[in-house]
C-alpha cells in the first residue's frame, strides 16, 4: 500500500504506526495495573495421548479482561508484558495459580506453564519455582516449564543453569513454538528437554498437503526420538490432522479438537474424572 503512493510514502503510514504505538501506550498503563485490579485468570488447555486421546495434562493460559477494553488476547499484551519489564510479576502469578489450582485436582494430571525468557534469566527464578511447589504441595514432576527457542538467544549461562537445577528437582521442560524462531540444534542437545512443541502453522502446513511442513514435522520427530524426547503437535482442529500427526509419529497432541482452553472449574472436572478412570483401570 505504502508502495503505490509514492511519494506519499511516510503519509501512508504514519498514521497506522501514531496508532499502534498509542494503543500500546493505552495497554501497558492498563497492564501496570491489572494484576492489582484482578485483571487476569487462566484457562487451561487438555493436552493428550495422540491415538488414544488419554489426557495427560493442562497446559495454563494466561488471560486478561480489562473492565473497559475486554479481552485482550495474549499475542498482544505478553509482549507488551515483556518490553515494559512487567513479565516477571504477572509470571509469578501465573506459576502460583497454575500450581495451587492443579495440585488440588488430582494426583497425576501435568501442568505446563508458559516461562518468558526474562524470567529466567533472574537468578530467584529456582527459588520462586521451589517456594511455589511447598506451598502448593504439587510434586515436582507434575510440573511442566515452557520456554521457547528465544531463551537460548541472548547469553544464556544463567538459564541454562537454572533450568538444568529445576530439571534435577524433577520438573520437566519443554520447547514450545518449535521451528518459528532462531533455531540453533546445539542446545537442543545440551538441555535436557522432555517434550518438543511442534508449532501449529506446521500441523496447518501438513494438512494442507505441504511437502515441506511434513517434512518439518518427520525430521521433528526423528530428532526428538534420537535424543529421547517426546513430541506435542500444536493446534490440532479435525480428525484428518489428529490422523496425520499420529502416523508422523508425535506422541502427543493439544488443539480444539480435543479441547479448548477451559475455565478452571471445567478443568478440574476433567482432571478428577480422568483421576478416578485411571484409578480404576
Ligand atoms: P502457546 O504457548 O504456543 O499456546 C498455544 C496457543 O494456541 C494458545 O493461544 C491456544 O489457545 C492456541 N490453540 C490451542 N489449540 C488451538 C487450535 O486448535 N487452533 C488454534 N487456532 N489455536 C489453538 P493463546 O492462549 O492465545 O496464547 C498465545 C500465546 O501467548 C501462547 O502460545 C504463549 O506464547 C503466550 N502465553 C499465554 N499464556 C502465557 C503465560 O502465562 N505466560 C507467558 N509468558 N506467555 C503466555
Ligand atoms: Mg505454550
Ligand atoms: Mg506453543
Ligand atoms: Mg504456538
Amino acid at each position: 500500500r505504502s508502495k503505490d503512493a509514492g511519494g506519499g510514502v511516510f503519509h501512508a503510514y504514519e498514521p497506522q504506526l501514531h496508532v499502534e504505538a498509542e494503543e500500546r501506550r493505552v495497554l501497558e498503563i492498563a497492564l501496570r495495573s491489572a494484576l492489582k485490579n484482578d485483571q487476569f485468570h487462566l484457562q487451561y488447555q487438555p493436552v493428550v495421548e495422540a491415538g488414544s486421546g488419554a489426557l495427560k495434562g493442562f497446559e495454563a493460559l494466561l488471560r486478561w479482561t480489562h473492565p473497559e477494553y475486554g479481552n485482550i488476547p495474549p499475542s498482544k499484551f505478553v509482549p507488551l508484558a515483556e518490553d515494559a519489564r512487567l513479565i516477571a510479576p504477572i509470571g509469578e502469578w501465573v506459576l502460583r495459580t497454575a500450581c495451587h489450582e492443579a495440585a488440588r485436582w488430582n494426583d497425576s494430571t501435568r501442568i505446563a506453564v508458559n516461562v518468558s525468557p526474562e524470567q529466567l534469566h533472574n537468578p530467584n527464578f529456582f527459588n520462586l519455582v521451589t517456594q511455589t511447589l511447598a506451598q502448593s504441595g504439587l510434586h515436582p514432576d507434575r510440573l511442566e516449564l515452557e520456554v521457547t527457542e528465544s531463551v537460548f538467544m541472548h547469553e544464556g549461562t544463567c538459564a541454562v543453569q537454572v533450568l538444568d537445577k529445576l530439571i534435577d528437582l524433577g520438573i520437566r521442560l519443554s520447547l514450545d513454538d518449535f521451528g518459528t524462531g532462531y533455531s540453533s540444534l546445539g542446545y537442543l542437545s545440551r538441555t535436557r528437554f522432555s517434550t518438543i512443541k511442534i508449532d501449529r502453522s506446521f500441523v496447518q502446513g501438513a494438512s494442507k498437503n505441504e511437502r515441506e511442513a511434513v517434512a518439518i514435522i518427520r525430521a521433528v520427530v526423528a530428532l526428538a526420538q534420537s535424543l529421547g524426547m517426546g513430541t506435542t503437535a500444536e493446534g490440532v482442529e479435525t480428525e484428518e490432522e489428529h490422523q496425520m500427526i499420529q502416523q508422523l509419529g508425535c506422541t502427543k497432541v493439544q488443539g480444539y479438537y480435543f479441547g479448548r482452553p477451559l475455565p478452571v472449574g471445567e478443568a478440574r472436572a476433567l482432571a478428577q474424572r480422568h483421576g478416578r478412570d485411571s484409578a480404576a483401570a
